[in-house]
């Protein structure tokens, strides 16, 4: 049997600088289908919370790779799918938190937060970034595509009740799609609501890779920032990551690049990045994976981005 990795990267992350990826959910099981999503439409969108992947693995997986590197900023769950739907999701946080002061970051859709058993699985965790793309019901059909037993009224509310029960780190994400979710009404709802939660951070985001649905367009880069102006003094326009440094290694292994592509497309240079390695030894590796069909490649907005045919979900048995 193939032996499942739940960890990836380190990848390039605009928010978090050098994270160690994990992903815990088969790809792409979510509570949403957002029109955005990097990872493609949601076949089926789930509410149930279950052991999606054994704990135990993916914390030995985790503590192992720790053991090996050194340079991590952060240890992020995220990935193929909405990381709050494992039932682990606690105690991983836990066990990390007891063995290593390397931070944990949790990236989430934030629609599971009404739960009170969610809720507890992330006090541990320094950073919580959910996100929150609508001030209204209508616009988070059209946005967020939910499970149908999903309403904003809850979700908004589970994120003030996390807000007064957690003590560290809350950036709430906002993403907009240009005629979707950036009107002055709801522009101006989502600013209420955002000063109700009081995160520490709002940050404002817009469609930058390939999205589920092409009809997604991404707001301009000086729209956003009128609107990091709107928000107030919290808010800010999610830059691109520049990298500190850069490693060596010429060669790299063609598992390496996989690892990374099947959780997100990418263009050359964002894998360079992430893998730290020269542009040519990347080129060499993603020509020879191309060709032998585990690569393809497509343009987005002019640009070249490369991705696997394999995906996490192939290699799970859910
Ligand atoms: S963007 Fe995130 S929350 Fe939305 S469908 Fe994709 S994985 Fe789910």
């Amino acid at each position: 049997m193939k032996a499942v990795s739940y960890i990836f990267g380190p990848i390039p992350s605009r928010r978090l600088g050098r994270s160690l990826g994990v992903d815990i959910i088969p790809k792409k099981l979510c509570t949403l289908d957002c029109i955005y999503c990097e990872l493609g439409r949601t076949d089926k969108r789930a509410l149930r919370r279950k052991e999606y992947v054994p704990t135990n693995d993916v914390i030995a997986q985790v503590k192992s790779f720790l053991a090996d590197h050194e340079g991590i900023d952060v240890i992020t769950f995220s990935g193929s799918g909405e990381p709050t739907l494992h039932s682990g999701l606690g105690s991983m946080i836990g066990a990390l938190k007891e063995w290593t002061s390397t931070p944990v970051a949790v990236i989430t859709n934030g629609t599971l937060l009404y739960r009170e058993d969610v809720r507890h699985d992330l006090l541990e965790a320094d950073i919580v970034l959910p996100s929150l793309d609508a001030a209204t019901e209508k616009t988070f059909m059209a946005i967020n595509r939910p499970h149908p037993r999903l309403h904003l009224a809850a979700i908004v509310e589970g994120l003030k009740q996390f807000r007064r029960e957690y003590r560290g780190q809350l950036w709430v994400e906002v993403l907009f799609v240009e005629g979707v979710n950036d009107s002055n009404e709801e522009t101006q709802r989502m600013r209420d609501i955002l000063e109700d939660i009081g995160p520490d951070k709002v940050q404002l985001n817009t469609v930058l890779r390939p999205p589920a649905d092409r009809s997604a367009h991404p707001l301009s880069e000086e729209r956003l920032h009128r609107l990091e102006g709107f928000f107030g003094n919290r808010s800010e326009v999610i830059g691109r990551y520049h990298p500190s440094g850069g490693k060596k290694d010429s060669v790299i292994r063609d598992s390496e690049v996989i690892a990374v592509l099947r959780r997100r497309a990418m263009t050359l240079r964002e894998l360079e990045q992430s893998l730290e390695a020269p542009p040519k030894a990347v080129l060499i590796s993603l020509l020879s994976l191309v060709r032998d069909e585990r690569v393809f490649s497509f343009v987005y907005l002019g640009k070249k981005y490369y991705q696997a045919f394999e995906s996490l979900g192939d290699a799970l048995s859910v």
